[in-house]
């Protein structure tokens, strides 16, 4: 489980860069630039993430491990239950 927490920590703690002023906020998990209200968008590409996520998904149905499965589907966003796309965790 430590693994894939850092794991997770390292996906949600992507560099942000501003559209607008490409200003980049970093480690701050917000979706509008502090500075000119432009939209912030990921410097980094995750697919490397989800390409490692996505093993531990498939090693925890392998081996049973609902709960490494739950969390890593989660991170890929395939949890049920959660309605829409993008912004969620706002107010
Ligand atoms: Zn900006």
């Amino acid at each position: 489980m430590g693994l894939l927490r850092r794991e997770a920590a390292d996906y949600q703690t992507q560099d942000l860069g501003c559209v607008k002023c490409k200003q980049v906020a970093s480690g701050h998990l917000r979706t509008l630039c502090g500075l000119c209200g432009g939209a912030l968008v990921n410097t980094r590409r995750p697919e490397a993430a989800v390409r490692r996520l996505t093993v531990y998904r498939n090693l925890a149905a392998f081996h049973g491990m609902e709960v490494l499965g739950e969390v890593a589907g989660w991170l890929l966003g395939e949890a049920p239950g959660e309605g829409g796309e993008g912004g969620d965790g706002g107010r």
